[in-house]
Order: C-alpha cells, then sequence, then structure tokens
C-alpha cells in the first residue's frame, strides 16, 4: 500500500453550512465552518451530542454537499466535480469506519475487505492480494476465514479498518469508531489508528465523545451548535 505525502492540503471548508429543513424551523446543523486537514494530520472532532460532528464527517467524505459554502478536495471545488467523479473519490480516495462495524454478517473476513474493490476500477486478479495486504496491515491475517460473528469485537473493527483501507484511501472518516469497544479494545484500535498515521501516513479524522480516545490524535476539533468553536494541536503535532 502506498505510503501519502503530508503537508499539502486534502480538504479545505469555507464558509459551510448544512441546513436542514424541520417544518417552519430549519436546523443549522453547521454553520460557517471553515477549517483545512492536511495530508498526513490526525484530527479528533468532539463535541456534544447534535453539535454537528457526523455532519461534518459526512461533509468530509463527499457524503452530502453544503447547503451554503464550498468544499475544496485537493485544490478543487466539489460542487465542480461530476456525481460520477465523487463516486470514484468516496470509493477509492476515502474510506470510512462506523460504529457498529458494517460488516456483512455471511461473508468472511476476507471478502469483506474485499468487498470495496468490487465497486471500483481493481482489476479482478488484485482483489485478493490487496485484501490479505489490507489484513496483513490490520494483523488479522489468522482469521481471514471466520465470519464477523466468530471474532471479537475489536477483530471486527480492524476488519473495517481493513475494508476502508483496501482500496489505498488517502484519508479514513471514523465515527465513534471506539464507541461499542471496551477500553482494552479501544486502546488496540487507536494504536492501529495511529500506526497507520505516523508508518503510513494515512489521514485520519475521527468523531469521539471520549477525550481518552481524542488525546491519541495530534489535532482536536471542538464543536458546539454546530460551530467550531475551538482547533487545538497537541505537543507532538509536527506533521510527519
Ligand atoms: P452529532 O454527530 O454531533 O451528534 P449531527 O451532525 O448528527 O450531530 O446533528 C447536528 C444537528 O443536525 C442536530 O440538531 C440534528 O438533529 C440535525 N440533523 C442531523 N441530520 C439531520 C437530518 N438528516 N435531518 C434533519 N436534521 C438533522
Ligand atoms: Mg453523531
Amino acid at each position: 500500500m502506498e505510503v501519502c505525502e503530508s503537508g499539502s492540503n486534502l480538504v479545505v471548508f469555507e464558509h459551510v453550512w448544512k441546513t436542514y429543513a424541520h417544518g417552519a424551523s430549519p436546523v443549522n446543523a453547521v454553520q460557517d465552518l471553515s477549517f483545512r486537514i492536511d495530508q498526513g494530520e490526525f484530527v479528533a472532532i468532539m463535541g456534544p451530542s447534535g453539535s454537528g460532528k457526523s455532519t461534518t464527517l459526512h461533509l468530509l467524505g463527499f457524503l452530502d454537499r453544503p447547503s451554503q459554502g464550498q468544499i475544496f478536495w485537493q485544490g478543487s471545488d466539489a460542487s465542480r466535480l461530476s456525481e460520477n467523479s465523487l463516486a470514484r473519490l468516496r470509493n477509492q480516495a476515502i474510506g470510512f469506519v462506523f460504529q457498529s462495524f458494517n460488516l456483512l454478517p455471511r461473508m468472511s473476513v476476507l471478502e469483506n475487505v474485499e468487498l470495496p474493490l468490487k465497486y471500483g476500477s481493481f482489476k479482478p486478479k488484485e482483489h485478493r492480494a490487496r485484501a490479505w495486504e489490507a489484513l496483513r496491515l490490520v494483523g488479522l491475517e489468522k482469521e481471514a476465514f471466520r465470519r464477523p460473528n466468530q471474532i471479537s469485537g475489536g477483530q471486527q473493527q480492524r476488519v473495517a479498518i481493513a475494508r476502508a483501507l483496501v482500496t489505498g484511501a488517502k484519508m479514513i472518516l471514523a465515527d465513534e469508531p471506539t464507541g461499542n469497544l471496551d477500553s482494552k479494545s479501544s486502546q488496540d484500535i487507536m494504536q492501529l489508528f495511529s500506526h497507520l498515521n505516523r508508518d503510513m501516513g494515512c489521514t485520519i479524522v475521527l468523531v469521539t465523545h471520549n477525550p481518552e480516545v481524542a488525546s491519541w490524535a495530534r489535532r482536536q476539533l471542538y464543536f458546539r451548535d454546530g460551530r467550531l468553536v475551538a482547533d487545538t494541536s497537541s505537543e507532538q503535532s509536527a506533521i510527519c
């Protein structure tokens, strides 16, 4: 899997708003958001429930479009990209990890990891080798032929991370990835994210309620009422 360059801007938000029609009174899920994420960063998004964290993650992953403002991907205005280009971006450049793992129960671990390759432009001959490589990265080769319900929650989340990485994604977006895990498994998952960030140059943005989980990241964005209210970097925040 290729190591990404660090330092250049990956995603830029400029005065981004997301408004949902809510009967007579529309809800601003995020308001006037401006920030940038550089390649190689490890960012935690924090804030109370309803503060706009998931909305921001969806916008970052181009799963949703802003109501106002602009989002740039590697310098290109995303509103000018076609649906096809956006779909390619979501499939190949961005990997998603969820709180509830979202693995398919009837498929083996290996088949789950291979799945995103079927929707991309990868040669079928490469699928198996890529899936094995992603499983190796998360340390789960031995579980390749098991079903999701035959492995632990922590291992299932590692499978989800392998699935997010298998296309060679530059950026992983994770919404409460440790929300369903005990503290030991949470630590293991954060250690894995840290390794992928430091050693593979993978950009990681995760949402968490948990300050201990957030402290693994090198930058923390705090949200309140749909606004970005603080943007802090930890000691070791130099981008590698
Ligand atoms: P968080 O992830 O921080 O809990 P969200 O981004 O999910 O917050 O939600 C922010 C606000 O936007 C909340 O008030 C929520 O109710 C509202 N919201 C989010 N998604 C929708 C939607 N699809 N339709 C209507 N309102 C929504
Ligand atoms: Mg949320």
